[in-house]
């Protein structure tokens, strides 16, 4: 098996961030690229933002047209090198010229027409890809077109689900009208009667992956799977978890300029952030009030709905409370009554930032992270190496990662619950808030969150072994002439 890799993702650190996949994309490639093995370039939409931040130090090297149904679209296909990986970049101004990244009545028209891109890219520049790895719902298509467009290649496809919740579904009459694969193919992106872009990408795909063991096994079921369960044990023999890691040198508290005091455990380099930060942000300037802080997508899928049921009782208690996070209206309109009920002591700062995020990270004692399910998660993994202790519901990379402390064998690296439940939240809150005022305990659980890294080391090892893997296959065609 040959040894180049093209990423297909709709985000991707340091251009454009909304969640989780971002990091992943902006650090995989690279830890990849250090195992020697493997050379990784990745393929990205070029959203407005983008073009702002980036037009100076991008090179364009093309221009083709591509066909989304009847449509022709001028396509300008740029490229950057960064960090030594090739980033390639598919501009667009009808379908990314746009404020945001997502959200649109037509993102279904929008990734396929991205997807299609990536396809005519390969064509275009005769690019020598052996593995054309896709994520998401976005780059499903991609992985479908690929098999079906460039059968002569020998590409081998993966595709990786991040999270199963977003499906890119759309209408099942915008094939004829939107898609350029043939008619008999619908069936290979078609689930319940409707077009479903991440199923495409699972069906297609030569293997499948998702972000941690824990959320593999919870795929296998309807309660998590969001109906694409019988889908996913249809090809569980090509599917794994293999858990995400992070960049330690890109969210190492001791080098991150965003932070006014750079540190490297707990001690009074972090409690400088906390005081800065309780300056900054209107709360009560005391070092030893524990700050509990979420970084977080307002969206149900975290928890919100159990912050929401017990936020009032908990701020009873001699603790702060900081949420940053964006997203759906109900969220941004509690959470901004929830701080005008308990100034001092609560802030809700609505929106993305990034610099704020870090110096949240770096100032919290406890990071809290209640979700009903989790893919794997990295808020929880950039907390540990910011010295925040994670509280966590025992779900998906949560449970992968976070061991709950117990402060009689003093193993643990954070407090954990089990049922999606507000008063067990609610109960794990208060016993954290006991083992942070128990000095001896306190310090047991710190060492062990000092020792919890999760690099990406281990899992680009474990990709590389499913690349390895790949040679072996059989193509779609064969398989679903076996079935
Ligand atoms: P998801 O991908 O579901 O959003 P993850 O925990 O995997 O969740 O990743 C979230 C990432 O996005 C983390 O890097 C987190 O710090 C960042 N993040 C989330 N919300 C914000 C925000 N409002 N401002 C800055 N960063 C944020």
């Amino acid at each position: 098996m040959g040894n180049k890799i093209l990423f297909v993702a709709s985000e991707c650190t340091p251009f454009v961030k909304t969640g989780g996949l971002a990091d992943v994309i902006g650090s995989l490639p690279q830890a990849l690229t250090k195992t020697k093995k493997y050379d990784v370039s990745v393929i990205l939409p070029f959203y407005k933002d983008m073009i702002d931040n980036w037009m100076d130090q991008i090179e364009k090297i093309t221009s083709f047209t591509v066909e989304v149904g009847w449509r022709k679209h001028n396509t300008t296909l740029f490229r950057l090198i960064y960090r030594d990986i090739t980033y390639y970049f598919i501009g667009n101004d009808y379908y990314f010229s746009r404020n945001g990244i997502y959200g649109y009545d037509d993102d279904g028209e929008r990734f396929v027409f991205f997807c299609q891109a990536v396809v005519d890219t390969i064509t275009e520049l005769d690019l020598e890809i052996d593995i054309l790895h896709a994520h998401d719902w976005q780059a499903g298509l991609a992985a479908a077109f690929a098999k079906i467009a460039l059968p002569t290649l020998d590409l081998k496809t993966v595709f990786t689900i991040h999270n199963i919740k977003y499906q890119g579904i759309m209408q099942k009459d915008a094939y004829q009208d939107l898609f350029n694969t043939p008619p008999e193919h619908i069936g290979g992106m078609e689930w319940n009667g409707l077009l479903n872009c991440m199923k495409a990408g699972i069906f297609h795909a030569d293997k499948v992956t998702t972000v941690s063991p824990t959320y593999a096994e919870e795929l296998k079921t309807p309660f998590f799977a969001e109906g694409l369960h019988s889908m996913i044990t249809d090809r569980q023999d090509d599917f794994v978890g293999i858990l995400n890691g992070i960049d330690l040198k890109e969210y190492s508290p001791l080098l991150d300029p965003h932070l006014p005091s750079n540190y490297l455990n707990a001690g009074p380099g972090k409690q400088k952030n906390k005081e800065i930060l309780q300056q900054k942000l209107g709360l009560t300037e005391d070092p030893e009030i524990p700050m509990y802080v979420m970084i977080t997508r307002l969206v149900e899928q975290k928890g919100l709905h159990l912050i929401q049921a017990i936020i009032d009782e908990f701020l009873q208690e001699d603790v702060q409370f900081v949420l940053l996070g964006t997203g759906d209206d109900e969220f941004h309109r509690f959470f901004y009554h929830a701080e005008e009920r308990h100034k001092g002591k609560m802030v809700s700062y609505l929106g993305f930032d990034e610099a704020i995020a870090r110096q949240l990270y770096a100032a919290s004692d406890f990071f809290v992270m209640p979700s009903q399910f989790e893919p794997c998660g990295l808020a929880q993994l950039i907390a540990l190496q910011y010295r925040s202790v994670p509280i966590v519901r025992e779900t998906g990379g949560l449970k992968d990662t976070v061991t709950p402390f117990n402060e009689y064998t003093q193993k643990g690296n954070g407090f954990s619950f089990s049922n999606y439940n507000a008063h067990e939240l609610l109960h794990v809150l208060k016993y954290s808030l006991s083992i942070y005022h128990n000095e001896q305990k306190w310090h047991s659980l710190m060492r062990n969150v000092n020792d919890s890294h999760f690099s990406w080391q281990e899992s680009a090892l474990q990709y590389a072994e499913l690349y390895h893997s790949l040679a072996e296959t059989k193509s779609t065609v064969q398989r679903s002439e076996q079935n």
